[in-house]
């Protein structure tokens, strides 16, 4: 990951409301200096209600910290009661929006033709997607989880372009790892990462596979984010918990120190 900048990002989930949320990113940006900017993208991600207000500050303040929203509609405007579409997001400022986390999977029967649908909506309101892939225990437990993952990330590419998909960031989200204090080792981060890098390029080809940044997520915490990191395929960390305590994880961008 010589060349590809790394990305931490603060997925909140449904924490923090709009007051917590300036809170927290003013903890995080006292917390962080020029220095980390400079060597690493710092992203929150909070929940649709925060992101005025989150806005509001970065710009205020002309802070560095990047932000964006966990979903999106696959609509862009329209009868679609309760959604919120990429037109808003990109109103509001954000840079990202996750796409296909596995809470979404689950507990919204989101599925690959979906999440293809709001990959394209992203691009179309000029979002960068935060695309999350990752097998369950059972899967794992199986030895399908390259399998599993390069096969979720061929679903929701689906007609992207090579010019969209250069700038898209893959998140390797293990599900058995999520929130569970259960971190994957370092060598199963690599295994798959590595994998969705090699499938890119045969989908593409190796400037883009090599530009694309991925992450890992799954109970990534400052003592052992530096061991996932020193892995050559992995470029950041999709951080849930732990991005709650800003000065956690401010720790956690500062992953090699
Ligand atoms: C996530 O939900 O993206 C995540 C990685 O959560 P946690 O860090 O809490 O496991």
């Amino acid at each position: 990951s010589t060349t590809r900048k790394p990305l931490m990002a603060g997925n909140w989930k449904m924490n923090l409301n709009h007051l917590e949320a300036i809170a927290t990113t003013q903890k995080l940006a006292f917390a962080l200096n020029d220095k980390d900017f400079d060597r690493v993208d710092v992203a929150v991600l909070p929940p649709f209600t925060d992101l005025r207000s989150v806005q509001t500050l970065i710009d205020g303040d002309r802070l560095r910290i990047l932000y964006g929203a966990q979903d999106l509609s696959q609509q862009d405007a329209g009868a679609y009661t309760g959604e919120i579409s990429g037109a808003m997001l990109a109103k509001l400022g954000c840079t990202f929006v996750v796409i296909g986390h596995s809470e979404r999977r689950q507990y919204h029967r989101e599925d690959d033709d979906v999440v293809n649908a709001k990959v394209q909506a992203a691009y179309r309101n000029s979002l960068t997607p935060i695309l999350c892939v990752g097998e369950g225990l059972e899967v794992r437990r199986a030895g399908g989880q390259v399998a599993h993952s390069v096969s979720q990330l061929d679903g929701a590419l689906r007609k992207v372009p090579a010019e969209q998909v250069r700038s898209i960031v893959l998140a390797y989200e293990p599900v058995w790892a999520i929130g569970t204090g259960e971190v994957a080792t370092p060598a199963d981060a690599q295994e798959v990462c590595s994998a969705l890098r090699s499938r890119l390029a045969e989908l593409y080809d190796g400037e883009v596979a090599a530009a694309v940044r991925i992450l890992y997520g799954g109970s990534v915490k400052s003592d052992n984010v530096a061991g996932i990191m020193a892995q050559p395929d992995v470029d950041g960390a999709l951080v849930g918990g732990a991005s709650l305590d800003p000065g956690e994880f401010a720790k956690i961008c500062r992953f090699s120190e």
